[in-house]
């Protein structure tokens, strides 16, 4: 690799700052790690970068990813293709399955510059499987039906590289609790992604596999993650993703940064299949939720995210916004697997209702509910309630809590939605 220093640089905001300090430092370049076995490329140097002065990198070698790991929490731009991003990095703890700091690259086009502000030393990590793998899946494909989901296996995505270490925990999930991949939005080659996470598992953190049990691609592709080497099934591996309350979880691992950009159609059809798959072949409900071991908080729904156990904003603020449609439509297909008629069409939009936090009344406005199903709170427990039609209103008595209801609506939909009780 060849690494080039320059003060020169196009983007105004960097040269303005440049000119400001015109400082630029680097102390020391050491390699202090180089692993190369088979397919695997894993190397790190250290480095000291005076506030705004710039590291930039134009190498031979395409990498697939970068780590930024700094000596303390430090705010890095990172240049990359003529995009501009700010990330803030923090020394980098092996817990973490995947830190902000943690940034694919385009391996055709493997330049980026970085700038600190303020004086830092770091670690900067390389990671690449060199991966010539083309992985090609008719588009529209369906992932999963009610008894069995398809995914790329491990032979193919992991092919050339180091084998995972044997020895699996069975776990019976009872959370499947979703994740994002953070970092930049850059990455086009999702296999060659999905390799850069395995080194960084498997070399940075020294686990014995990828954390996750599957991760979902842009383009909807579902790759198996963590391999059970024969002890149980893809899904009830114990995996590493849930800051080491991993006991009863499945993780599925959404390729990109969600905290702006919303996930592509194709992510979320996946993973909705999934989720009504794995929930159909446990028996559990969308809309439950029950003790996890050492959470937080006393309970922990079936479909869960990674923020919801642990201090972290993953899997970002666009997919949890998403929440009340995903929740839905894998209930609505759960429902189908189970044989469960009633619901003629999907309908989530025609049914408004306010206030919400409510206190003793929710009222209707839109579409006419002939009649409630149910209300139940977070732990599925159904909870009581009078309806007046006439009026579109529904009486309650309920505690402070996040709640589900459940109407019939005129024509016959049904209608799920989620409110809250503040008193
Ligand atoms: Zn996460």
């Amino acid at each position: 690799m060849r690494f080039w220093f320059c003060t020169s640089i196009t983007f105004e905001k960097i040269k303005m700052k440049l000119l400001a300090l015109n400082i630029f430092l680097l102390l020391s370049i050491i390699a202090s790690a180089q692993t190369s076995s088979s397919n695997l490329s894993y190397s790190v140097i250290e480095l000291h970068l005076d506030e705004g002065s710039l590291y930039e990198y134009e190498g031979d070698e395409a990498y697939s990813a970068i780590l930024i790991d700094p000596a303390e929490e430090c705010e890095f731009e990172i240049i990359q293709e003529n995009q501009y991003f700010r990330i803030k990095a923090s020394p980098y703890v092996i817990d973490e399955h995947l830190p902000e700091s943690f940034i694919f690259l385009s391996k055709s086009k493997p330049a980026f510059s970085i700038v600190a502000n303020q004086d830092i030393d770091f670690k900067l990590h390389f990671y690449d499987g060199f991966a010539p793998i083309q992985i090609s899946h008719p588009a529209n494909k369906k992932t999963a039906d009610c008894d069995s989901v398809e995914a790329i296996d491990q032979s193919v995505w992991r092919a050339g590289l180091p084998e995972p270490v044997p020895g699996r925990t069975e776990v019976e999930v009872k959370h499947c609790i979703i994740h994002h991949s953070a970092g930049s939005n850059s990455v086009t080659d999702y296999t060659a992604a999905v390799r850069a996470i395995y080194i960084l598992h498997t070399e940075t953190n020294g686990w014995d596999d990828i954390g996750y049990n599957y991760v979902i691609a842009q383009n909807g592709d579902l790759y198996k993650g963590r391999d059970p080497l024969g002890a149980a099934d893809q899904d009830n591996i114990q995996g590493a993703h849930f800051c080491s309350k991993n006991s009863g979880t499945m993780g599925i691992c959404l390729l990109g940064n969600y905290m702006e950009t919303a996930p592509s159609e194709a992510t979320i059809s996946t993973l909705k299949q999934v989720l009504a798959w794995k929930l159909y072949k446990e028996g559990l409900d969308t809309y439950e939720a029950y003790p996890h071991p050492n959470a937080s908080s006393d309970v922990l729904g079936t479909v869960a995210f990674h923020r919801d156990g642990c201090s972290t904003v993953c899997p970002g603020d666009s997919v949890v916004l998403l929440e009340e449609e995903l929740l839905f439509d894998v209930h609505y297909d759960l429902n189908e697997c189970r044989g469960i008629s009633g619901i003629q069409e999907k309908q989530l939009e025609p049914l408004s209702f306010y206030p919400n936090p409510a206190h003793e009344v929710l009222s209707f406005s839109g579409t006419k509910v002939q009649s409630i199903l149910e209300i139940r709170n977070s732990l599925g427990q159904a909870q009581s309630y009078l309806f007046d039609q006439a009026s579109q209103s529904v009486s309650l008595e309920l505690t402070n809590g996040v709640y589900y209801i459940e109407t019939q609506l005129a024509g016959g939909t049904r209608s799920m939605h989620k409110f809250i009780i503040v008193n």
